[in-house]
């Protein structure tokens, strides 16, 4: 037996567990404070009511035999992607039935889709970033090349065609960034991926988050992306199933004249046996008149909380990306050249508890992100304390 000593290439992470374990030290040495977390990188809030009638009603149709379901379409239920191609065509996006594929969610897809390429193709990834791309490419042994999020960029990488590359991560809206690029400047990288050869992996978590027309919302909004990109999207961040858990890949048909597309399929429904129907039917009530207008109330109080935050960094003078069209807030530490040092800083004077940038990559130092996933009250409570620390 040998096994895959690739494994031993990925790097610890120690981001969330130590800030628990800070946290945890302070909270036990001061009883007395209150911590407010702007640190959460999940929702918060419950799902949506149409959401939980479509759970219910779906499990009392698995409680009787004419309308019980036993194994599922690995690719998912006609009624979800059929719900999900007309959402593509509000943004414009025409999308057959058989370029959808249900999952239960996207960073398992993010992770799986990998089968589907040699490892000996280069992948580039921007940096900072969402660890995942390049923890499932390091336990592949794929060699990784990375490209530059600073601030000079506005932590949007834009490609260098004297770079080669064949597999290109790109997350718009970002996590940790909350950049989101514009659909020009996707134009630029579908450019660059159809000269190299290449596959764009359009990470589109955050979409539900754009307000802003000229950013784009899927990479199909670019014209020609639909011959090199992959597009994973989830109903994690529109519509809290987080813990429910479901997602789905666009692989469209004019990519390699179709092979990735019969290749993911005979992936899935080898290795995969589908999400549950009363998951499906939960997400397809996302789309549905009511369950869209209860979504978008619920996200407004992200958007809310997120205008709020950036609206702080505004007054301090502080430099930042995200705020719109995203729940970050990525700035750059006041006063501190160290993330870390800054959030030992912020949880000591202002009780407030955030993310270091150092965590994401290494042009994450020096930054630090806050997250709109908390209540209205403890985001503007936070917003007065950093003020109070700051001004
Ligand atoms: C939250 C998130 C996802 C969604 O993942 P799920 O597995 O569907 O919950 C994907 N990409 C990024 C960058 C995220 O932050």
């Amino acid at each position: 037996m040998k096994i895959n000593t690739n494994y031993d290439n990925v790097s610890q992470s120690y981001l969330f567990s130590t800030i628990a374990k800070k946290v945890a030290a302070y909270a036990a040495a001061h009883p007395d404070k209150k911590i407010i977390k702007l640190g959460i990188g999940d929702v918060t809030l419950p799902l949506a009511p149409a959401v939980i009638e479509a759970l219910h009603g779906a499990v009392d149709e698995m409680g009787k035999k004419e309308t019980f379901h036993g194994y599922g379409p690995e690719q998912g239920y006609g009624f979800l992607k059929d719900s999900i191609a007309q959402y593509y065509a509000q943004k414009g996006v025409t999308l057959a039935s058989d370029e959808i594929f249900i999952s239960d969610g996207a960073k398992s897809d993010i992770g799986n889709i990998l089968d589907l390429f040699a490892t000996d193709n280069v992948v580039l990834v921007p940096d900072p970033v969402y660890p995942v791309y390049v923890d499932t490419n390091v336990m592949a042994g794929r060699k990784i090349i990375f490209a530059d999020a600073t601030a000079e960029n506005g932590f949007l990488p834009m490609p260098d065609f004297g770079v080669d590359a064949d597999l290109i991560y790109i997350c718009s809206p970002n996590n940790p960034t909350g950049a989101a690029y514009t659909k020009e400047q996707l134009r630029v990288w579908v450019e660059y991926a159809r000269e190299k050869g290449a596959i764009i992996l359009f990470d589109a978590a955050y979409e539900c988050f754009i307000t802003d027309d000229s950013l784009a919302q899927s990479i199909y909004q670019v014209e020609g992306a639909k011959e090199c990109a992959i597009e994973f999207c989830s109903f994690s961040k529109i519509a809290g199933f987080t813990g429910t858990r479901c997602g789905y890949t666009v692989v469209p048909d004019a990519i390699a004249g179709g092979k990735l597309n019969h290749m993911w399929l005979r992936r899935q429904t080898t290795k995969f046996n589908g999400v549950p129907y009363i998951v499906q039917r939960g997400a397809a009530a996302v789309f549905t008149e009511r369950g869209m207008a209860q979504i978008k109330a619920n996200l407004a109080v992200y958007q809310s909380n997120a205008k709020r935050i950036a609206a702080c960094m505004d007054e301090l003078g502080v430099w930042y990306t995200g705020g719109k069209n995203s729940p970050y807030i990525w700035l750059r530490c006041p006063k501190f050249d160290k993330s870390w040092e800054f959030f030992d800083y912020l949880l000591e004077s202002a009780t407030v508890v955030g993310t270091p940038g150092a965590g994401f990559g290494v042009n994450g130092e020096g930054f630090f992100r806050l997250t709109a996933f908390n209540t209205p009250e403890a985001t503007a409570e936070a917003c007065e304390r950093i003020k109070k620390l700051f001004s």
